[in-house]
């Protein structure tokens, strides 16, 4: 078998409210998918975490190094790739867009062995996995808290047993956002805070020690996702556990976070990691020092079914008689072709995702979808 194209798949939708977290505002909606086509009809699919325009860049300077090898070999084609651009990316775009390729070589060999991709991983430790739904950023013409407040306690509703809402905006504003949503969803629903890389160090260590009386799960990117040491000093000086690594790519931008047990809680993204093959390398390395393991998630449903079959896979630790289980990302805000790119969505009930078991990332892709949803090119472009 041997590759025999490369696509990529622009998606774009434009927002009618635009959204905001403490570091990017959201007015459309743009995610990018991987296509690797072999010469025997077999073809697989990946999503890039990150800037869709400048994923697909690199997707097609990765593109030549691809055709006409062996989709099976993907370890060998990870490191050829990945050596190509190693001298000036190390992280960042070079592995987001390797992502979205491994992700789709992985979905060629499990149709190819007729397998989910956890199976070849080595096997699923679990079936369905229990969600959080993420959402409450602040939108652009409402009231930020009653807006989120009500959105909090429609997940509620929904049948989610936990939620996660967005902070690093103002300190003040923040707690009494945190105390509000506390007071709205009552004692039983897990409550995250994300503060996207928005305090300094001094106001997320502040944040965090308010924080606490409100039962929170953990604080995520409190601060700049370059001080590693900031984020241990934030873990250290107040008691909610830190949790980090969306934007830590590879193995080895995980290695000092992980090997100085910076965060209490690690979030490797299937897409912006490196993969599959990488994402299980992560995982090892943080279960090796204790570290737990909630992936990030933020994409279209071939993300969620990428995320499903990796989050199969990683092993309870400690393994205990009712282990304390990785929760699923599940992104709540709007996306028009979240759900729109497959033709069997992959949705929640009760807060509860099943995984695919079907051959590959065991979704098919709605391709009129991909019409329907494709970016317009800009003057310009060529
Ligand atoms: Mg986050």
């Amino acid at each position: 078998m041997k590759i025999v194209d490369v696509r990529t798949h622009l998606l774009d939708f434009k927002l009618d409210t635009p959204f905001e977290s403490a570091s990017m505002r959201f007015d459309r909606r743009q995610h990018l998918l991987v296509e690797i086509v072999c010469d025997n009809g077999l073809v697989g699919w990946g999503e890039c975490l990150g800037p869709a325009r400048m994923n697909a860049a690199v997707v097609h300077g990765y593109r030549s190094r691809l055709l006409g090898q062996d989709p099976l070999q993907n370890e060998v084609l990870w490191l050829d790739l990945y050596h190509t651009f190693r001298d000036q990316g190390q992280r960042g775009l070079s592995l987001t867009a390797l992502s979205g390729i491994d992700i789709a070589l992985w979905d060629i060999k499990g149709k190819e062995f007729n397998a989910p991709i956890s199976t070849l991983m080595g096997g699923r430790f679990r079936e369905q996995v229990e969600a959080y739904a993420t959402g409450s950023f602040r939108r652009e013409g409402v009231d930020r808290i009653s807006d989120v407040v009500a959105e909090t306690k429609r997940y509620l509703v929904e049948g989610f047993k936990a939620t996660k809402i967005k902070i690093g905006f103002n300190l003040e504003e923040d707690l009494e956002l945190i105390r509000q949503v506390r007071e709205a969803v009552g004692p039983q629903m897990q409550l995250m805070i994300d503060a996207n890389h928005g305090y300094q160090v001094d106001e997320a260590i502040a944040l965090g020690r308010r924080a606490a009386a409100y039962d929170i799960a953990w604080f995520e990117e409190p601060v700049l996702p370059e001080w590693i040491g900031a984020y241990r000093e934030v873990k250290e000086k107040q008691p909610i556990p830190v949790a980090g690594g969306e934007t830590w790519h590879s193995r080895w931008g995980m290695l000092e976070p992980i090997n100085t047990r910076a965060v209490s809680i690690i979030q490797p993204d299937v897409c912006g990691v490196g993969g599959f093959s990488e994402f299980r390398r992560v995982v090892d390395m943080a279960q090796t020092q204790g570290i737990r393991v909630v992936p990030h998630v933020w994409g279209t449903a071939v993300q969620i079914a990428a995320s499903l079959q990796a989050h199969a896979t990683i092993a309870p630790a400690p393994v205990r008689q009712s282990p304390l289980d990785a929760m699923f990302e599940f992104d709540r805000t709007e996306n028009p072709f979240r759900q729109a790119v497959v033709m069997q969505p992959l949705e929640h009930k009760n807060g509860v995702i099943q995984i695919p078991n079907s051959p590959g990332l065991g979704i098919e892709i709605n391709r009129d979808a991909l019409e329907e949803f494709k970016l317009m090119p800009e003057p310009g472009d060529h």
